[in-house]
């Protein structure tokens, strides 16, 4: 498809390629809203195949992080970075600083974070090139690695899961398979253990499961972690998993996890409400990241961030609820959570920034 075409149908505002080849610098930032706040979304690299294929996911991602924090009700636009590399071997200050710097020329439309691929550290150097940057370092003053909260908020949207099928949130005796234990599935995983959960994991890394191991994970080889029969599937890898190959695979109840983009095509969320498998849709139940982020920006509060990312437990339930009433999969019933904030704060005029932010943004740093 034309790349202005497939814009336009996707509703981006704009979208910044950036080269440096002096320090091996080849990145991706799509900022696809900034009607409820700048586009906030992190920044993930990875050993892209092609340009197409690394736009794709900016372009994807960065959508994916508007529904994100308009479902959440943070007042937040989408946006997201792609850097094409091997984030094992493929990283250096001057690479991270040469990104930031293509950051800071958005004027703080777009407001990056860590992702898959990158952490605090990398924070610590795009924030000597730029103020839009989150999940920076405590020592550098910022919230540090917000994966932590983004696991506890797919835990509680796990309970909500757990309370929708059975009537019940507690997870004791309940099974789970997470897939990917890193940051997110890392700790997941041995949070449901600690809730008494039976727990399975896969990850391609062998130091991450080792890991898991000791937190009392049953690991189980990657390529066989959609044939475990439990009850819950719990993606924390990369996006794309539910798909017609391994839709044909689940014996599971519901899948449910942290995971960015877990279904390949909208179809596939039709087909997981066909198959009886309940779906909570990602960008609802993975926002803990976000609200963690969002609340270093506006003046960290550990206790709100813990207070917002357990409210994820009810947001995901409402997923369910309108999915239920509307006769629709949860997939789109998520977006039409997305979907009818977006619409409410539109009607207020174009880039209705919340005081919160517009105050964080000003302030000198
Ligand atoms: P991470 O890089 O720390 O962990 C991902 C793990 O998945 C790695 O250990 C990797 O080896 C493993 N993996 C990759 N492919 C795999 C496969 N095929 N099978 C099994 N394991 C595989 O990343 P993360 O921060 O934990 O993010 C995981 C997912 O959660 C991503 O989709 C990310 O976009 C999403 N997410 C993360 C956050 C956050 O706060 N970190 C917030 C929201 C969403």
């Amino acid at each position: 498809m034309d790349l202005f075409t497939e814009l336009h149908e996707m509703g981006h505002e704009r979208v910044l390629v950036c080269s440096n080849p002096e320090v091996g610098l080849r990145a991706v930032i799509a900022v696809h809203s900034t009607l409820l706040g700048p586009g906030l979304g992190g920044v993930r690299m990875w050993p892209y195949a092609s340009f197409d294929e690394a736009l794709t996911d900016a372009l994807r991602l960065s959508r994916g992080m508007t529904y994100k924090a308009a479902a959440a009700g943070i007042n937040l636009g989408g946006g997201k970075a792609v850097l094409v590399g091997d984030p094992k071997s493929g990283k250096s200050e001057a690479l991270m600083r040469a990104f930031g710097r293509f950051v800071d020329s958005l004027g703080g439309d777009y407001i990056t974070a860590e992702d898959v691929g990158t952490d605090t550290s990398d924070m610590d150097w795009i924030a000597m090139e730029t103020r839009w940057v989150t999940g920076v370092s405590p020592e550098n003053g910022g919230a540090g690695d917000p994966s932590p909260v983004t696991a506890f908020g797919v835990l509680q949207g796990i309970r909500a899961t757990a309370q929708r099928l059975w009537g019940d949130p507690s997870l004791a005796g309940r099974s789970v398979a997470v897939q990917g234990l890193g940051s997110v599935g890392g700790y997941l995983a041995s949070s449901l253990v600690e809730q008494g959960a039976k727990v399975f994991g896969s990850d391609i890394d062998a130091e991450a499961a080792a890991r898991a191991r000791e937190a009392g994970v049953e690991i189980v080889p990657p390529d066989q972690i959609y044939d475990v029969a439990c009850d819950v599937f719990a993606p924390c890898a990369l996006g794309a998993v539910v798909n017609d190959l391994t839709l044909e695979r689940l014996k599971v109840r519901a899948v449910a996890g942290g995971a960015n983009n877990q279904l390949e095509e909208d179809r596939h969320g039709v087909e997981l409400h066909r198959r009886g498998i309940l779906y909570a849709p990602d960008f609802v139940i993975n926002a803990g990241g976000l609200v963690n982020v969002y609340n270093e920006l506006i003046g960290y509060n550990q206790e709100r961030a813990m207070r917002m990312a357990r409210g994820i437990f009810d947001n995901v339930l409402r997923a369910y609820a309108i999915a239920e009433r509307d006769g629709l999969p949860s997939a789109e019933a998520g977006e039409k959570m997305a979907e009818e904030r977006l619409g409410a704060i539109r009607s207020l005029g174009p880039r209705h920034w919340d005081l919160a932010v517009r105050e964080a943004l000003a302030r000198p740093r």
